[in-house]
């Protein structure tokens, strides 16, 4: 079963200084004036740390939250150069929080990091959208749903509370390379996915399950009729207003 909500969270990764903030003014402009966006749709946009603040009290009273692209697996402070804990994000106006996209996966996270970042970002009341998905080579070699099923299973735990987790299903081939999946592997991907969350969570409905990997105005289209698939992880698209509007009005159009 589908979710109620559609989320469309851009992932602005090493992008944005202080005045990039128009291209959300942009978006937050679209979707106070636009009829058709309704409390159905979300938007996330997650800038880099140095932009949390700023644009968090900025968009304090709109309809875009902000939230971060990773954080640190130790919580709270501590003697480590450079890290960030989620307890910061959320200081800062963070809500939400990306954890294990690939290119974090590809520097070295280990489940058991994941586990702790989930961990600690949830006891911060974050909502956390964690990152899935298999290479090329898994996918040739028909080891899809094997590769997913150990990545929700190692980092997931029944006592976390599945509705304060997203899933992104990310492959990591379609990431920035202009492909995206067949409609009908992508709709049992899906499926497979909730169906494993629901196991781990013992419920009856699943955790919101995203699509993400070169999305963009014109193939949003291909996605509408998979109404299984409860929103959108969105990188280079996410960069642009016009792009990003245009996704967000071509999927409801
Ligand atoms: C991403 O890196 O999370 C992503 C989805 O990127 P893109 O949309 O550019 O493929």
């Amino acid at each position: 079963m589908a979710n109620n909500i559609k989320y469309f969270i851009g992932n602005w990764k090493m992008f944005g200084i202080p005045k990039s903030i128009s291209i959300l003014d942009k978006i937050n402009k679209f979707v106070k004036s636009d009829k058709k966006f309704n409390k159905k749709y979300k938007i996330v946009i997650t800038p880099p740390y140095t932009l949390i603040q700023s644009y968090a009290k900025f968009f304090s009273n709109n309809k875009i939250s902000i939230g971060a692209q990773n954080c640190y697996h130790k919580d709270n402070f501590g003697a480590n150069t450079g890290a960030i804990s989620s307890l910061m994000t959320k200081s800062v106006g963070a809500q939400y929080i990306i954890i294990g996209h690939s290119d974090n996966r590809s520097e070295g996270d280990t489940d058991a990091m994941l586990k702790s970042k989930v961990e600690n970002s949830l006891n911060n009341k974050l909502k956390v959208v964690f990152c899935i998905g298999e290479n090329k080579e898994h996918k040739l070699g028909k080891k899809t749903f094997e590769v997913l099923e150990k990545q929700i299973k190692n980092v997931l735990e029944e006592k976390f509370n599945f509705k304060d987790i997203i899933i992104a299903y990310e492959p990591i081939w379609s990431i920035g390379t202009g492909q995206i999946p067949e409609a009908d592997d992508l709709l049992k991907t899906t499926i497979f996915i909730k169906k494993v969350l629901r196991n781990i969570f013992k419920k009856k409905s699943s955790s919101a399950v995203l699509y993400g990997g070169s999305v963009d105005g014109k193939n949003i289209s291909q996605f509408k009729k998979l109404n299984e698939i409860d929103g959108f992880l969105i990188g280079g698209a996410s960069k642009s207003d016009k792009n990003f509007i245009d996704i967000i009005k071509n999927y409801y159009k």
